[in-house]
């Protein structure tokens, strides 16, 4: 199933050149990008992606700092992939992470980035730059601190807040991702713009995902990106395309700026309109399942392959993984088959 099987070359620290056979199936994507969840655990346990409050991580974190590398390892010189996302559960709460970012920032990746909720970043932004993380997406549902804490169950804005600005000011650059929840942060639009025009941090409003059979609690808050660009219209807030609405970066976002301010924001629509076709990437768990998609569950359970540090096996699994991904997966069937993990579980 493999479609190009050019050799190409990439410079490792060093000095050195690596080979590798780039990965691209048949419609034309390539894999460049590895979401890796380290942990199940949450300092956090927000509404969305958590149905069940203190919800328990079946495996904290699974596979050790050295495993992660040995992947993270494989699927650079292996397999030429580009970037990582460090993703969980919430990983600053993992210790050991800032050690493992250095430890990863050594073999050639051009992007390591990482999701977290925020709040660790007050103190943990500074090492983990230096470290070699270089940028982070922070979630930030709402400015209002009673319905942070409500929809985080406990978490404090002000941290938060103050964990974004740390992260402003030492690293390349900071996203803020807010998933949008009709009756709940809609009307709070305006707010992020003005965040967005104030600090210049790109703001990415995420439509809602059915996880975990929430049919209720998404059918109650489900709004979709066509709804809030409407509406924004409605206001005389217009939206001009950059790039032509391509993607920027590694990820989901069609990216915009808001005419005559300096605020960006962006949409990740997976559930109206899915990026499918311009995807490349693959997922790991925390507990040591490489996904094709977040919305697959067609699972290999690789923790005994990488223990052994089998290299083939891994190679072959991530090959395998990227090559059976569909050309695209409907996240709407996820309301009738449920997703067998919450969010948290898969690294969101
Ligand atoms: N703890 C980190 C954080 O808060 O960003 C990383 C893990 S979290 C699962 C990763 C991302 O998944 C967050 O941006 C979160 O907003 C998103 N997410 C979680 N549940 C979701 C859902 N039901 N629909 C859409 N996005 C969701």
């Amino acid at each position: 199933m493999t479609h190009s099987t050019d050799v190409l070359q990439q410079e490792i620290p060093g000095g050195e050149t690596a080979s590798f056979r780039p990965v691209v199936d048949r419609y034309g994507r390539r894999l460049r990008y590895l979401r890796i969840s380290v942990t199940d655990l949450c300092n956090l346990s927000c509404t969305y992606c958590n149905p069940v409050k203190g919800c328990a991580a079946t495996h904290p974190h699974k596979l050790s700092w050295e495993e992660l590398e040995f992947l993270v390892d494989v699927g650079v010189n292996d397999l030429g992939i580009e970037a990582i996302r460090i993703t969980g559960g919430e990983p600053t709460i993992r210790p050991g992470l800032v050690n493992w970012v250095r430890r990863i920032a050594r073999h050639g990746l051009h992007d390591i980035a990482m999701t977290t909720n925020g709040i660790l970043l007050g103190r943990m932004a500074r090492p983990l730059r230096e470290a070699g993380l270089k940028r982070v997406n922070v979630s930030l549902d709402t400015f209002d601190g009673e319905k942070y804490r409500d929809v985080t169950r406990g978490g404090s804005l002000e941290r938060c807040l103050e964990g974004i600005e740390v992260a402003r000011q030492v690293l390349d650059r900071v996203k803020v991702n807010a998933v949008l929840l009709r009756g709940f942060n809609d009307h709070e639009i305006p707010d992020f713009l003005e965040f967005s025009q104030r600090t210049g941090i790109e703001v990415r409003f995420i439509e809602l995902m059915p996880i975990f059979g929430q049919k209720d609690y998404f059918h109650r808050h489900f709004i979709s990106v066509e709804e809030i660009k409407e509406r924004l219209a409605d206001q005389g807030i217009h939206l001009e395309t950059e790039d032509g609405g391509n993607r920027t970066g590694y990820g989901p976002a069609t990216t915009y700026r808001v005419v005559g301010s300096r605020a960006r924001i962006g949409f990740i629509s997976q559930m109206s309109d899915t990026k499918c076709l311009s995807c490349n990437k693959l997922r790991m768990t925390s507990d040591g399942a490489l996904k094709p998609c977040l919305l697959s569950p067609k699972e290999i359970k690789l923790a005994p392959a990488i223990a052994e540090r089998d290299r083939d096996t891994v190679a072959e699994a991530l090959r395998h993984q990227f090559l059976i991904r569909a050309e695209r997966y409907d996240a709407l069937e996820a309301l009738n088959d449920p997703f067998q993990r919450s969010m948290q579980a898969i690294g969101g």
